[in-house]
């Protein structure tokens, strides 16, 4: 058998697929597109992490695995959620560059020659930056810019605001991403956290092409609460500082009521002092513990170090399952 010196490279697509069945033929239709249209260079793969999908779009990704020879297979054994679906995708990718996309195409596949320019120009993490948000409430808008300016303020490393999950790792980066097995994990702050050349390409991002989000107001105030405390440990400061604050308030205001003792003798009525006194400091140390106990909960997670995911199956694309054009990688779950 011949085979050319100069080989295609592989770009991995990896696509988390959670209830999806109505975007997905869609999908793929504007994916292989993409894919056509880049053909000369790459060999595409587009990795599908079924994150336990129950309407049927696990039988709609094993048609499209046998009918299509670029599409990789990835069936998780339950719903683990968006990020470790991620993880479980770039786990497993065989491309030389590995583009994250959202399946509901709210992240237009046709950037991705634009993230791939980028790639060439030597950066290791394109990250798609979006100017609009279309289809989204004003609600949802205002808590997403307020959340992004906070975790900029307290948090190691900055995290490139109105970015999504929707980026171009290279292979290096992939690697690197793939050391960080933490539980509690916040893509973004890892994505950012990992270092290397990073650069930006904008673009505007549409509604929903169809199907619903899987967020709602208590998931992202839990995301926004993993966020933090799996990000950084700036509530622990704050609660010191709190706790500081309190007792100076408490040592200043004791001096004044020990002078006025002295010089003015006992003065018994008290009570609406008192209580406020109490309440207040029984609240702020309410509130230490239980930022505390936040902490601790997800250190708990941690030392039980179970793995961030499990497979049912892998079915790798036919360029994925010719080893000898992929590189031996850690793997790791
Ligand atoms: N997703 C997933 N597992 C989940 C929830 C979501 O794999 O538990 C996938 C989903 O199929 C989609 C992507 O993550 O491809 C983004 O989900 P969604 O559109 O609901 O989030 P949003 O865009 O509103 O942040
Ligand atoms: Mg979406």
């Amino acid at each position: 058998m011949q085979q050319s010196i100069t080989r295609k490279e592989i770009l991995s697509v990896v696509v988390p697929v959670f209830n999806e069945k109505e975007v997905l033929p869609e999908f793929h239709r504007r994916i292989s597109a993409v894919a056509a249209e880049m053909a000369e260079r790459f060999d595409f793969e587009i990795l599908y992490v079924n994150d336990g999908s129950s309407d049927g779009s696990s039988a709609l990704l094993g048609q499209m695995q046998s009918a299509d020879p670029a599409v990789t297979l990835l069936d998780l054994s339950r719903n683990f959620g968006k990020e470790a679906a991620l993880t479980a995708g770039l786990d497993h990718a065989a491309g030389d560059a590995v583009v994250v996309i959202d399946a509901d195409l709210q992240d237009p596949p046709e950037l991705i020659p634009e993230l791939v320019a980028k790639w060439g120009e030597g950066f290791d993490v394109v990250y798609a930056r979006r100017e609009q948000r279309d289809g989204e409430k004003a609600l949802k808008k205002l808590m997403a810019s307020l959340f992004y300016r906070l975790m900029q303020t307290i948090g190691p490393v900055k995290i490139p605001r109105d970015t999504g999950d929707f980026r171009l790792l290279s292979r290096r980066a992939v690697e690197s991403l793939s050391r960080l097995r933490e539980h509690h994990r916040f893509m973004k702050g890892l994505f950012a956290w990992i270092g290397h050349p990073q650069t930006a390409v904008f673009y505007k991002r549409d509604a929903r092409f169809a199907g619903t989000t899987k967020w709602n107001y208590k998931g992202l105030w839990n995301l926004a609460i993993e966020g933090i405390t799996s990000y950084t440990v700036a509530p622990l400061k704050a609660a010191t500082y709190l706790g500081f604050a309190t007792a100076t308030g408490a040592f200043v205001y004791g001096s004044i009521i020990i002078l006025k003792t002295l010089l003015f003798g006992i003065d018994v009525p008290g009570y609406a002092s008192l209580m406020v006194v109490l309440l207040f400091v029984g609240g702020a140390q309410l509130l230490a513990i239980g930022i505390i106990g936040e902490y601790l909960g997800r250190m708990f997670n941690e030392t039980k170090n179970r793995p961030l995911y499990l497979l049912n199956q892998y079915f790798p694309c036919e360029a994925a399952a010719d080893t000898s054009r992929t590189l031996p990688r850690r793997k790791a779950s």
